[in-house]
């Protein structure tokens, strides 16, 4: 779906920070990071391990534990910023689901209980009526035999009848914005894709706002409406997912690009980013992506890049996109068919 412009967002996350303090170091997870979600759209957040995606997620929630802390910026839901300790005030507004559904689960109640226990806390729904809102929420989302399975046990359901459950208990509390973290990363490629379905579905009916948190850029071209690339704690390139893949700005995300089967001339190896996130422990002061970047020049070490516009509702924090950089006119635009090269070593 497209929004405009001025339309208020459900969500606005704006210079977030969460930093983790360890006996050795500070570790700033997330540094900085702001994007919007609008009410029914799907919006990716997509990046590598220990890019900050899951704290923000979490952030969202008011879920981060000792010895990490939201210490900056603000989460805008509904008009009210939730790290002022809002979170309990729209606790059923926002529910999550996360990747692994057996920890989701508690393995000694029926899944019935445990939709009805969701229906009690954030709607009020009890006896009967709960019942038969936890069998219509099973059904919802394609769970055949509802009836038979409200009265089972975790145990009893396979991975991706799981993962269905979660999302069900997650829909019992009525909320506005599903802030999805990898649901689709522990089960096989059938089952991801009939959850992705699933949920494409349950947007469209529900007029859901889905935040959709992945390392798979497969999954964001086939879920999302808009994407937030995150790397090292930043944001580096926000765009609407058409063009994000179909012309990236920034390299960290053209690099991930040719790293999905299939995208690439490549003959025998899939081409891949070599090196590590790096941990951010503390205030950036050159571009974290330039050790790997196939692009980086000397400025890249010294400086960090800001958002800058590439286009309508698109920037990347690149130094390739500032005004008058030389570097630029050399770069040429991902178009699938070229393999990734190093990074230089300064
Ligand atoms: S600022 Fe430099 S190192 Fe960073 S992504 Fe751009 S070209 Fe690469």
């Amino acid at each position: 779906m497209s929004v405009g412009p001025d339309e208020e967002p459900l969500l606005a996350v704006r210079d977030l920070e969460v930093v983790f303090h360890t006996e050795r170091e500070e570790i700033h997870a997330v540094d900085g990071v702001s994007f919007d979600i609008h009410e029914g759209e799907t919006v990716g957040l997509v990046g590598e391990s220990g890019s900050g995606k899951s704290v923000t997620a979490r952030s969202i929630l008011g879920l981060v534990d000792s010895p990490g802390s939201i210490e900056g910026g603000k989460i805008g839901f509904r008009g009210d910023d939730l790290t002022d300790d809002n979170w309990e005030r729209h606790r059923g507004d926002i529910a999550i689901v996360f990747q692994d559904p057996s920890n989701s689960l508690n393995p000694v109640y029926t899944v019935g209980n445990q939709i009805k226990e969701a229906l009690r806390i954030h709607q009020g729904i009890r006896g009967n009526e709960a019942t038969e809102r936890a069998v219509g929420l099973l059904e919802d989302v394609g769970i055949p035999d509802p009836r038979r399975r409200v009265e089972e046990y975790p145990h009893q359901l396979s991975g991706g009848m799981q993962q269905r459950a979660v999302i069900a208990m997650a829909l019992a509390c009525d909320p506005d914005l599903l802030v999805c973290d990898e649901p689709t990363t522990a089960l096989d490629v059938t089952i991801q894709a009939q959850i992705l379905d699933l949920l494409a579905d349950l947007q469209r009916e529900e007029d859901l706002a889905i935040l959709f948190i992945t390392h798979d850029m497969g999954v964001i071209e086939d879920a999302t409406d808009r994407v937030n690339v995150i790397y090292a704690g930043e944001i580096v390139e926000r765009a609407p997912t058409g063009m994000l893949f179909s012309e990236p700005a920034h390299p960290y995300t053209e690099a991930l690009l040719r790293s999905i089967p299939g995208r690439t001339n490549a003959a025998d190896r899939l081409p891949t980013i070599e090196g590590e996130v790096p941990t951010p422990t503390g205030q950036a002061e050159d571009c974290r992506f330039a050790p790997r970047c196939p692009y980086a020049f000397a400025e890249c070490h010294e400086t960090p890049p800001e958002h800058v516009d590439v286009g309508a509702e698109r920037s990347a924090a690149c130094l390739l996109h500032e005004d008058g950089s030389e570097e630029a006119a050399e770069r040429t635009v991902f178009d699938g068919s070229e393999a990734v090269s190093g990074g230089d070593s300064a």
